[in-house]
């Protein structure tokens, strides 16, 4: 069950937090924020937004992006928009402030494939039910953009004195890898987010299992190495086999592959977010957690990891799965061709040509050409920075009794275009859902409580008047 917090509670925090930022801020003009206002103003907006089919592909975020202009025009901020291909839009908005490093606030309006015959609701209907909204991006990731956008829009209301510029971003195309979003304004769009050096996206969020609260900020990702395995050979017809075809030659390559184990290895990151879940893991895992590296250097244990909590034991080496397979397309036919597909995840800071250099002597076959399809540089945004901590300050002031790690993510989000850029980026969501949750993102029945919108809303509009408000000693 989630922590309640009664809306007075929490509307007398923000204001308390308000009433201090007037009082030690020697502009007159600031304004208070109207906390509850704001959250319904929340609720409301999520439910529309989630109701508009941004499935990728097609994606169609041309509806979505004109959502956002619609609401920008109203409260009068200038903003850009951009499509990268027909149906393909991207909108950016910038308030302006002090001389600091601008803040974005990121997230991606695309939201993968729902097959309605298997959710309990029309996963484009948003429907309420007990509390809890039931919809396709009611976590990953358009409720974030909402809290965004509002703590936007606050900021402007209240006219918060600011010490940086922040920016709301809101792009196409993240869930089939950013070329037509994230990707596509970096590259064409740099004025986007110049002078940014702060970024918060999806990424990291909390929650609860057998009473232990636990939130994540991602920090860093495993990279991504997709791979492609061609063989070749002499084709023919299927009553003739010869003595080694294309597909034969793949099928050998990839049982080296399925059976080799790539040696783990704990980079620092990893250890950091091991020794943080420790501190309130479940009895049978703290001390495997504590020293993952003598965890991981133990076969049985090791596994043990894989079979309980195989995204944990992911972190602790590079590792590629056998994905895509294509040999004939005729029963009877011996293709001249046949290829794979491998997906690898590379540790954070494992050079991509020297794991190419590994895979190729596991392969072992001169026969076998190794093509990349898709690949990136890795980068780990540090702890010691105003906006983790920021997160970390809110997050705890509202969940006491929460354990808050920096965490790695197994997966990848649009961050790494901006991590590549010298940006520091933080994946964060300001809500705690039950574990059994979390099998919502990408799955069937995805849901989010209103109460964690409502309160994901005013905690993000925290995080960002502590990093981007001005404060009078500078
Ligand atoms: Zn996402």
């Amino acid at each position: 069950m989630i922590e309640h917090h009664g809306s007075t509670g929490r509307t007398g925090s923000l204001l308390a937090l308000l009433s201090l930022l007037v009082a030690t801020t020697p502009m007159p003009a600031q304004q208070r924020a109207d906390p509850v206002r704001l959250e319904d103003e929340a609720v409301r907006r999520a439910l529309e937004y989630l109701r508009i089919n941004t499935t990728n592909p097609p994606g169609n975020e041309d509806q979505t992006m004109r959502f956002f202009a619609r609401i920008l025009a109203d409260e009068g901020i200038p903003f850009d928009t951009a499509s990268s291909a027909p149906g393909r839009g991207n909108i950016w908005a910038r308030i302006k402030g002090g001389g600091e490093p601008a803040l974005v606030l990121l997230h991606h309006m695309d939201v993968v494939p729902a097959d309605p015959r298997y959710w309990d609701a029309d996963p484009f209907s948003a429907t309420e039910k007990s509390g809890v909204i039931y919809a396709r991006g009611a976590l990953d990731t358009k409720t974030l953009g909402v809290m965004e956008l509002e703590a936007f829009l606050a900021l402007r209301r209240m006219k918060v004195p600011l010490a940086r510029d922040v920016i709301f971003m809101a792009t196409a195309d993240e869930e089939t890898g950013g070329s037509f979003g994230a990707r596509w304004v970096v590259e064409h769009h740099p004025e986007a987010f110049a002078g940014a050096k702060l970024l918060l996206n999806e990424g990291g969020i909390g929650t609860e299992a057998a009473g232990r609260k636990r939130f994540g900020i991602e920090v860093t990702q495993k990279v991504p190495l997709w791979l492609k395995l061609v063989s070749t050979g002499k084709p023919g017809h299927g009553s003739v086999p010869p003595v080694g075809s294309s597909v034969d030659r793949l099928v050998r390559t990839l049982e080296r592959l399925r059976t080799h184990e790539f040696a783990p290895r704990i980079v620092p990151a990893v250890d950091t977010y091991f020794k943080g879940l420790a501190r309130n893991a479940p009895p049978e895992w703290k001390d495997a957690y504590a020293d993952i590296r003598r965890t991981a250097g133990d076969r049985n244990a090791l596994l043990r990891l894989q079979l309980d909590h195989p995204d944990l034991a992911a972190l602790t080496r590079n590792t590629c799965s056998i994905t895509v397979l294509q040999g004939s397309d005729k029963i009877n036919v011996i293709p001249p061709e046949a290829d794979a597909q491998l997906d690898c995840r590379l540790l954070p800071d494992q050079d991509p040509a020297t794991f190419v250099r590994e895979l190729e002597s596991v392969i072992n076959d001169p026969g076998i050409k190794v093509e990349r399809i898709l690949g990136f540089t890795p980068a780990v945004s540090p702890t010691d920075n105003p906006l983790y901590q920021a997160i970390a300050d809110v997050t705890r002031r509202h969940f006491p009794d929460a354990n808050i790690v920096p965490a790695v993510s197994t997966g990848f989000t649009d961050s790494h275009f901006f991590r590549d850029r010298g940006v520091a980026c933080y994946g964060f969501a300001p809500i705690l859902i039950p574990e059994e949750d979390e099998s919502g993102i990408h799955g069937n029945n995805e849901r989010l409580s209103v109460e964690n919108l409502r309160r994901g809303t005013t905690m993000l509009l925290e995080i960002v008047q502590i990093v981007a408000g001005k404060r009078p000693d500078r």
